[in-house]
């Protein structure tokens, strides 16, 4: 493969053109999908294609890799079956009595797996307000804490957590830090830079950006022992990404600059306008000035705040499900990330445990025109305060 980047192009300009990868046998600008599972060995019994087998490896998969490590600016990368093998690929890795400090606002099912089947497999979880450093520092258990496990911004009330600072204490207690990226997206922010050792991602959500994958990737800050063992655990169990998956993952990734940057727009305007809203009590997103996170996420989010938001309705659970049951444009779906724009009555997923508050929408916003978004949810607010 033909490598771009010592041209010193943009991260914007080689995802672009996937590395700018050419098929060396058709000269197509789109590479074929490796689809075979097994591989001749040479005639003196050696594999020096590097193949040997579809569940350790995979070309395309491989293709994948190379431009997540690129836009992480990481070490090396692997793309998984979902983001939740991604995460389980990386808490299977440590071992029993292992304990960890996890961000007490996360993607929900991630929380219940920590609280249910890690734990029955001897790994310990210490949940704390990651944004709060006093909280993250007193949850450390030097020479027990192997892991910290951080998600900004955060699910659903897009807590912000300072990388770097969270980094250091975890490194300073001898732990490493992983850092759940899917809302950030590598452009906006690069946890690595910051001084994460691991980032995930669900790649199901702006990775891919189309709502037809399920995904996820990891990228490392190096290739070291602990790295080896988050592989060996993909190789073993198979949870590889599929290759057709994989093909249609790089042609998401195509259009990711263009596609983050029309989100945060998006976002930004929508989050300013249901800001001042007559049956708004507050708009959660980071980049609100009002937003707790807000100076954290100016520094550490570079192009703009994510295409995610939370709105809290002044009439509670009632007006809040009745307004999501009103819209037209925005779909009523779980999910984020995609091209087009959801609405979701998150505590109705999260169940008992959840911060998420009954009174919150919780917003994706995709790539169509914010006015008419806007007034797609103004007239199911308005409506659902009528009845
Ligand atoms: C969706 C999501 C996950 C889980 O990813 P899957 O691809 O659904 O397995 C993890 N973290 C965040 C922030 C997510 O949004």
């Amino acid at each position: 493969m033909r490598s771009m980047d010592d041209k010193g192009w943009s991260r914007r300009t080689q995802v672009a053109q996937a590395l700018g990868r050419i098929d060396a046998e058709t000269r197509a600008v789109v590479p074929p999908i490796h689809l075979a599972t097994t591989f001749i060995r040479d005639d003196d019994n050696q594999y020096r294609s590097g193949f040997v087998y579809g569940r350790p490896d995979n070309q395309t998969v491989r293709e994948a890799e190379a431009i997540v490590a690129m836009l992480e600016g990481a070490a090396a990368a692997m793309v998984l079956s979902s983001g939740m093998s991604a995460a389980a690929a990386v808490f299977m890795s440590l071992s029993p009595g292992d304990h960890v400090v996890a961000s007490k606002v996360m993607y929900w099912a991630q929380r219940n797996w920590l609280l249910t089947d890690a734990k029955a497999w001897g790994i310990e979880t210490t949940f704390v307000d990651s944004d709060d450093l006093a909280a993250v520092e007193a949850a450390l258990n030097p020479g027990r804490t192997k892991l910290v496990w951080i998600e900004t911004p955060a699910n659903p009330l897009w807590t912000v957590t300072d990388i770097e600072a969270v980094a250091k204490l975890a490194h300073g207690a001898g732990a490493r830090l992983a850092v759940d990226s899917t809302a950030a997206t590598p452009m906006l922010t690069r946890p690595l830079e910051h001084g994460a050792d691991i980032v995930m991602h669900s790649a199901t959500k702006y990775l891919n950006g189309h709502s037809d994958v399920v995904a996820g990737a990891l990228a490392t800050a190096r290739e070291d022992e602990f790295w080896e063992r988050v592989g060996r655990f993909r190789r073993s169990v198979g949870t590889i990404l599929g290759p057709f998956e994989a093909f249609l993952l790089i042609r998401g990734m195509r259009t990711l600059d263009l596609r983050v940057k029309a989100a945060c727009a998006g976002a930004m305007e929508l989050a300013s306008r249901f800001d001042a809203h007559g049956f708004v009590s507050s708009v959660l997103y980071p980049g609100l000035p009002s937003h707790p996170g807000h100076a954290i996420a100016a520094r550490q989010m570079t192009g703009g705040f994510g295409g995610m938001l939370s709105l809290r309705l002044k009439g509670g659970e009632a007006a809040a499900i009745g307004a999501a049951a009103r819209v037209g444009l925005w779909k009523r779906a779980t999910s984020l990330g995609g091209v087009e724009s959801l609405i979701e009555h998150r505590a109705s997923v999260e169940g008992a445990g959840s911060p998420c508050p009954p009174d919150l929408l919780r917003l994706s916003v995709g790539i169509e025109d914010p006015d008419d978004l806007f007034a797609d949810l103004d007239a199911a607010l308005r409506e659902a305060h009528r009845n």
